[in-house]
C-alpha cells in the first residue's frame, strides 16, 4: 500500500501528508490533470493509425532545465518564459485563466466545468472516478491504449482509477524513469506497457575500459571520462550503481543525481514484470519501450546510456533514441545546451547504437526538434 500520509512513492521520498502539503512534485492527494486527447507523435507501435488515448499529468518529481512541458510540470513559483525569467503569474490569475496551458488546441481540457482547479499546478484536480471516465472517453473515440505522461506523482490514484475501469485497451505508464522499484512493483497488475525514458547513466569510474570519442573535434564531451562500470552481475539482482556522483549530467541538468542508481532498478523490474514486448497488427500490447533523449554536448552520457542499454535491456525491450531535443526556457542560460542537436551528433549516437547490436530501433528525423516537437519515428535505423 502506498501512503501519502508521509509520501515516498517516488525516490525524493519527501515524506510529506499529502492530504494537507505537496512535495517536491507539487501534487497533493488528487490527480491533476492538464489535458487529455488522441495523440498521434509516439512511437508508431504507440500512436497507430487512431492515435494513442493520452492524458497529460501536472506536476513532476524532476526538474530537468530543457522540459519541454515546464508549463505544466512545474508549480506556479518556477514557471519560466520564453526568456528564461520566471513568469509572474499568480495562482489567483493562474485560475482565471487555465487556457494559458500551452497545449495544441486539439486538447481537451479539463474540467468539463466541474473540477476544481489545483492549488500549485496548471490543471485541474480530478477524482480517480473522473480518470476513470476519461479512460472510457479515450476509448470511446477509438484510441489504441490509454497512455499516462508523467503519472509517477499519482501511481496510487492511477490504480484507485483503473480498479474503477480496466480499459480494454493497453494502458502505457509514460515515465522518466526515475522511479522507485517497488513502485514499480505495484503498478505491474495495472500497467500493460511501461513507455520509459532511460535519460542518464552516471556510473563509478571503477573498471570501466576508456571510451573516447574520435574525429569529433568540433563536439564538446561534457567530461573527460575513462571508464564505466559493469552493470551485468551474475546472481540475478537488478543492476545498480554504487557511486553514484562521478558523472554528474543527471544532476546538472535534472537536479536528479541519483537518477541512474533509481531508474536501472526500476527498469529491470518493469522487465520482469511485462516480458518481452509483444506486438499484435503494429500495435504494442505489453512490454517495455525504452527512450532515451539525445542531448547536445552530452554524448558520452548518450554512449553509457546505450552500453546500459546493451548489456542490460536490449533484448527484452524496444529501444527508442530520439533527436527532438529543442532549446526552451531556462536554457538559454546555459550555451552547452542553448542549441538543437548537431546532424553529426546524431549520427555519432547512432552509429554507436549500431556498434552495440542496437540496430532494431525506432529513431527520429533530426528535423523533428521544434516548438511543437512533432517527431517523426522510423524503425530500423541501418546506417
Ligand atoms: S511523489 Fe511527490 S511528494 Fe511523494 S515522494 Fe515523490 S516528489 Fe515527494
Amino acid at each position: 500500500m502506498f501512503d501519502i500520509k508521509k509520501c515516498d512513492i517516488c525516490p525524493n521520498e519527501c515524506g510529506v501528508d499529502r492530504r494537507k502539503t505537496a512535495g517536491k512534485c507539487s501534487a497533493y492527494d488528487k490527480p491533476v490533470v492538464a489535458g487529455y486527447s488522441l495523440h498521434f507523435f509516439e512511437e508508431p507501435c504507440v500512436s497507430g493509425t487512431n492515435g494513442s488515448g493520452t492524458v497529460f499529468f501536472s506536476g513532476c518529481a524532476m526538474r530537468c532545465v530543457y522540459c519541454q512541458n515546464a508549463s505544466v510540470s512545474r508549480p506556479f513559483n518556477e514557471i519560466l518564459n520564453g526568456n528564461g525569467q520566471k513568469e509572474l503569474l499568480s495562482e489567483s490569475s493562474a485560475y482565471a485563466s487555465p487556457d494559458g496551458v500551452p497545449l495544441s488546441a486539439s486538447y481537451t481540457r479539463i474540467p468539463d466545468g466541474r473540477a476544481a482547479f489545483s492549488k500549485k499546478l496548471k490543471g485541474s484536480e480530478i477524482s480517480p472516478a473522473e480518470l476513470a471516465d476519461i479512460f472510457k472517453k479515450l476509448e470511446d473515440a477509438g484510441a489504441h491504449n490509454i497512455n499516462l505522461v508523467s503519472p509517477s506523482h499519482f501511481a496510487p490514484f492511477i490504480i484507485s482509477a483503473i480498479k474503477k475501469y480496466r480499459p480494454k485497451i493497453p494502458v502505457i505508464y509514460n515515465t522518466h524513469g526515475y522511479e522507485k522499484r517497488d513502485t514499480i512493483t505495484r503498478l505491474n497488475d495495472f500497467i500493460d506497457v511501461y513507455l520509459t525514458d532511460l535519460k542518464y547513466a552516471d556510473f563509478s569510474a571503477r573498471n570501466m575500459p576508456s571510451i573516447r570519442l574520435k574525429n569529433t573535434p568540433d563536439i564538446p564531451d561534457e567530461r573527460d571520462f575513462s571508464s564505466r562500470k559493469t552493470l551485468l552481475n551474475n546472481n540475478g539482482n537488478p543492476p545498480r550503481c554504487e557511486n553514484k556522483t562521478d558523472f554528474s549530467a543527471a544532476k546538472e541538468l535534472s537536479n536528479c543525481p541519483n537518477y541512474t542508481e533509481y531508474a536501472l532498478p526500476a527498469i529491470a523490474e518493469m522487465i520482469r514484470g511485462k516480458g518481452k514486448p509483444v506486438i499484435e497488427n503494429g500495435l504494442i500490447k505489453s512490454g517495455v519501450i525504452i527512450r532515451h533523449l539525445v542531448i547536445p554536448s552530452y554524448l558520452g552520457n548518450s554512449i553509457r546510456v546505450l552500453e546500459t542499454i546493451a548489456e542490460n535491456f536490449k533484448d527484452d525491450a524496444l529501444i527508442s533514441i530520439m533527436s527532438q531535443y529543442t532549446p526552451l526556457g531556462e536554457l538559454r542560460l546555459d550555451e552547452k545546451i542553448n542549441r538543437p542537436l548537431k546532424p553529426l551528433e546524431y549520427k555519432i549516437i547512432l552509429k554507436k547504437a549500431l556498434e552495440l547490436g542496437i540496430g532494431d530501433a525506432y529513431v527520429q528525423e533530426l528535423g523533428s526538434c521544434g516548438k511543437e516537437f512533432i517527431p517523426e519515428f522510423i524503425r530500423n535505423y541501418s546506417g
